[in-house]
């Protein structure tokens, strides 16, 4: 593997619909794309937005090909007439359309597993621009197309997003990788704020000969190590190694595309271990978020949502007194809400949350006010000690339900992560 300059190629991004344009639908393609391109590397020279008029796609097109050498253009590949990226494309290439026989037949066959038979419409999308080809859609029915246009190599992909970033893998990221001017790698971290990560990192000499970069996601925070030149993979790698070793149980790995809760359910299901919630404060998000990852029925068996403070008794058999004595917003009913979901449900440990989500401060007669975003955790498990979590977080309200819910899925991370082995590589 030479390393040598970059020679990768200059893209441009193309993206197509009405919708686009008239604020209906926010473009999370063309941002996709482009964030895969810096990781690797690659020169984007733009991303052209417009609507689904033919005259508005072939000048976009063209004007991307008088700047890039790779083209990729998205959406309007649909059947109904008003998909016309086949149209533009033909016109920028100044060719004819041409029905495809074959593409016609892969399009028969897909809608054929789905029980569907092709109509009228759905013939229209076997055309093909003269001098083209068409490129199977693994996961859609629209074919893309790939043609050349005043020298560029020009890629069209159908907008629903699955279709996009599957056809751009296959065509365009696929290829490119191999030839990549960067590599990025990546570790994420919960516990510990954003401004702090920056203070226990910052004297590493790894992280001297890379970029770093730092992406908050409502709790959880996403570190990049960027790194371009030779021994780029080693350099972004060593990086992430050296901060994985001084951030130690804050810093995790979720799977491709995933987040906590994804490595949550993955180390429960490792351990073969079940998690019940009992939540206040989350109103269920908690529940929500597990119940998102494939496989959560094996380790998710119940969650309650127990919101008014009476329920906490009827639903739980939380003791009143205790509630009145502490105040409901408080470590020991945290506690309480745990341990009484353990002896309730069929699980290895439960998770309760309480608080207060604001705007205004929880009055209790008895009390002194409880001030917005403070938040009590607990994690109660069988054979061991709770543990807990207190939390003030100066947000809006729902983002302090979002930080809570992450924050409590990290109280598990944690606990699971001491007994499992190191994470290779850190
Ligand atoms: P289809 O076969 O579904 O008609 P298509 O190629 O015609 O595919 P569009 O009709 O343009 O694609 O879009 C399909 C769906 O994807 C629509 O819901 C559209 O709003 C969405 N979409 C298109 N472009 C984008 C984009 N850049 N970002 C996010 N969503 C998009
Ligand atoms: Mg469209």
């Amino acid at each position: 593997m030479g390393e040598g300059p970059a020679s990768s190629p200059r893209l441009a991004i193309v993206l197509v619909g009405d919708e686009l344009i008239s604020g209906r639908r926010r473009d999370t393609n063309g941002a996709w794309l482009a964030e895969q391109l810096f990781a690797r590397g690659v020169e984007l020279t733009g991303i052209h937005v417009v609507g689904d008029g033919i005259a508005a796609i072939a000048g976009a097109v063209r004007a991307a090909a008088g700047q890039a050498e790779l083209v990729v253009v998205g959406g309007g590949l649909g059947p109904t007439p008003d998909d016309r990226t086949r149209e533009g494309l033909a016109r920028a290439a100044g060719v004819p359309l041409a029905h495809d026989e074959e593409a016609h037949a892969a399009i028969t066959a897909t809608l054929a597993t789905r029980g569907r038979t092709p109509t009228e419409a759905s013939v229209r999308q076997a055309l093909v621009p003269e001098g083209g080809r068409w490129l199977p859609n693994p996961v859609g029915i629209a074919p893309g197309l790939a043609l050349g246009v005043d020298g560029a190599r020009v890629f069209a992909f159908p907008g629903v997003p699955r279709e996009w970033r599957a056809l751009c893998e296959a065509h365009v990221l696929a290829p490119l990788t191999a030839g990549a001017a960067a590599h990025v790698s990546t570790v994420w971290v919960a516990g510990i704020p954003e401004g702090e990560i920056m203070e226990r990192i910052g004297d590493l000499p790894a992280l001297r000969v890379v970029e770093l970069a730092s992406y908050p996601h409502d709790g959880e925070i996403e570190l990049r190590f960027r790194a371009t030149g030779d021994e780029r993979v080693a350099r972004a790698e060593a990086a992430r190694e050296a901060v994985v070793a001084r951030l130690g149980p804050a810093a995790f790995d979720p799977p491709p595309g995933g987040r906590i809760e994804h490595v949550v359910v993955g180390a429960l299901v490792a351990r073969g271990l079940r998690l019940a919630t009992a939540e206040s404060i989350t109103g269920g998000l908690i529940a929500r978020m597990l119940t998102a990852v494939p496989g959560a029925s094996a380790v998710f068996p119940v969650g309650w949502v127990v919101y008014e403070t009476a329920q906490k008794s009827a639903q739980l058999g939380v003791d009143a007194g205790l509630i009145a004595e502490h105040g409901v917003v408080s470590e020991t009913v945290a506690v309480a809400m745990a341990e009484a979901a353990l002896a309730r449900a069929d699980a290895d440990l439960a998770l309760a949350t309480t608080g207060t989500a604001g705007p205004d401060p929880l009055l209790q007669a008895g009390h002194a006010p409880v001030p917005p975003g403070r938040v009590h955790v607990a994690l109660a498990r069988r054979g061991g000690a709770p543990r807990t979590l207190t939390l003030t977080l100066p947000l809006e309200r729902t983002l302090v339900q979002r930080h809570a819910a992450v924050r409590a899925l990290d109280l598990v991370r944690r606990l699971l992560a001491e007994g499992a082995q190191p994470a290779s590589g850190g």
